[in-house]
C-alpha cells in the first residue's frame, strides 16, 4: 500500500526555459549547450565559429529544442524569443584574440550592448564570461574580487583584458539604470575536451607536443604560475550562479585554486603521457602574467560551489581526448592520401 502511494508522487520538472548560448559552439560553451540540453531546456547556440567548431556540437544538432545560429554579436542579434542568456562569445586564447585585437575589442564591448539591450528589451537575466584577465598581472595574490587589477592599456593583451573589464563596466551600469538580474563570473584558466589541439594555450600545446613526440615549449624560465579548473566544474559554477537568487551579481570568481608553476605542468603532461619530448625555453610574451589563483571564498559561500577534479584527475580525461582526436585526424590524413 505505502510503495503504491510513493509511485505516485510526481517530482515537478524545473521549468523548462529557451536559453542563449553566445559562444555556444566554442569549448566552454558546448560543454554548457549539453549540460542545458540535458536539464531539458531548449538552447539557441549562437557563434560566429571563428574559434569555435560545428563538431563541437554536432551531436546536439536534432535534439530537441537546440537549434544553431550563424551570427557575430558585433552585429545586433535581432529580435530573439529567449529567457535568458549566457554570454559566452569571445576569443579566449591570446594567439586568437591578439590574431584580429580590434575584432576582440568590439566582440566583447559591442557585444556586451547587443546583448543587454536585448536583456532590457525582454527583461531577462544574463550571464556574463569575464575572465582573471580583468586582474592583469596581480599584485595581489591569490585574487579576490575586491582586488581592481593591475593591467596594460595600450599592450597586446589589452584588446581582451580592457575588453572584458568594460563589458563589466557595463554589465552594472545597466543593471543599475534599468533593474534587471545580471551574472558576472570571472573564469580561472579552464581546461578539458574539445580545446582545439592548435589554440595555442598552454594546456593542449603540451598535451599535443608531448603526444607527437616534440618539444615541449616553455614560455620564459616556467616559474610562472596558473590555477587550472577542469571544465566540467567550471559549467556546475555557471549554472549554480546563473540560478542564484537576483542580488548575487557577481563578479565572483570560479577556478581552481590548487595553483602549478608552468615548469610542473610541463612534467605532469610528461609523466602522464610517457611521453620523450625534451623541455625547450622560448620568449616570455609581453605582459605575461607571473602569478595566478582564484581566492574562491565567495562562491563557495554564496554558490556552495568548490571544484571537485584536480588537475592529476583532469589531465588524463583531457590527454585520453587529444589522443583519439590526433589519432583519429592521422588516420584521414592517411586515408585522404591513399
Ligand atoms: P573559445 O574560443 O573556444 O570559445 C569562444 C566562442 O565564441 C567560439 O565558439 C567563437 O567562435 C565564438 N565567438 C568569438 N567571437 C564571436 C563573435 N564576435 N560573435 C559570435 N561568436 C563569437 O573559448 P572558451 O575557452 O570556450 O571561452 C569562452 C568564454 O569564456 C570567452 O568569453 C572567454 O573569454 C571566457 N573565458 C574562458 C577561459 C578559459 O580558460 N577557457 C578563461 C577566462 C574566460
Ligand atoms: N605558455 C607556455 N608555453 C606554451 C603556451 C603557454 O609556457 O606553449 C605559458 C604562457 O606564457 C603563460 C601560461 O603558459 O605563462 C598560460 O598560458 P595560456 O595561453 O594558456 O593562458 P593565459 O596566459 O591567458 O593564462
Amino acid at each position: 500500500m505505502g510503495n503504491s502511494r510513493i509511485a505516485n508522487v510526481v517530482f515537478p520538472k524545473p521549468a523548462s526555459r529557451r536559453i542563449l548560448a553566445t559562444g555556444g559552439a566554442g569549448f566552454l560553451g558546448s560543454h554548457l549547450c549539453e549540460r542545458l540540453i540535458r536539464q531539458g531546456h531548449e538552447v539557441v547556440c549562437l557563434d560566429n565559429f571563428s574559434t569555435g567548431r560545428v563538431e563541437n556540437v554536432e551531436h546536439l544538432i536534432g535534439a530537441p529544442g537546440f537549434q544553431l545560429l550563424r551570427h557575430d554579436v558585433v552585429a545586433h542579434c535581432g529580435e530573439l524569443a529567449v529567457d535568458e542568456i549566457y554570454n559566452l562569445a569571445c576569443p579566449a586564447s591570446p594567439p586568437d584574440y591578439q590574431a584580429d585585437p580590434i575584432h576582440t575589442m568590439k566582440t566583447s564591448v559591442l557585444g556586451a550592448l547587443n546583448l543587454l539591450d536585448l536583456a532590457r528589451e525582454r527583461g531577462i537575466r544574463i550571464f556574463q564570461a569575464s575572465t582573471s584577465e580583468i586582474y592583469g598581472d596581480p599584485h595581489v595574490h591569490p585574487q579576490p574580487e575586491s582586488y581592481w587589477g593591475n593591467v596594460n592599456p595600450i599592450g597586446p593583451r589589452a584588446c581582451y583584458d580592457e575588453g572584458k573589464r568594460c563589458a563589466e563596466t557595463l554589465f552594472f551600469d545597466y543593471a543599475r539604470r534599468y533593474g534587471f538580474s545580471i551574472k558576472v563570473c570571472r573564469i580561472f584558466n579552464t581546461y578539458g575536451p574539445r580545446m582545439r589541439p592548435d589554440d595555442g594555450r598552454v594546456v593542449s600545446n603540451f598535451i599535443v607536443q608531448a603526444l607527437q613526440g616534440k618539444n615541449i615549449t616553455i614560455y620564459g624560465s616556467g616559474t610562472q604560475t596558473r590555477s587550472f579548473c577542469y571544465v566540467d566544474d567550471l559549467i556546475e559554477g555557471f549554472v549554480r550562479l546563473m540560478r542564484s537568487p537576483d542580488d548575487v551579481t557577481g563578479p565572483i570568481n570560479l577556478g581552481n585554486p590548487g595553483e602549478f608553476t608552468i615548469r610542473e605542468l610541463a612534467e605532469l603532461v610528461i609523466d602522464i603521457t610517457g611521453s620523450k619530448s625534451r623541455i625547450v625555453h622560448c620568449p616570455l610574451p609581453v605582459d605575461d602574467p607571473q602569478q595566478r589563483r582564484p581566492d574562491i571564498r565567495q562562491a563557495a559561500e554564496t554558490l556552495a560551489w568548490k571544484p571537485t577534479i584536480s588537475l592529476a584527475e583532469g589531465l588524463p580525461k583531457t590527454i585520453a581526448y587529444f589522443d583519439r582526436m590526433l589519432g583519429a585526424e592521422t588516420t584521414e590524413t592517411r586515408e585522404s592520401a591513399a
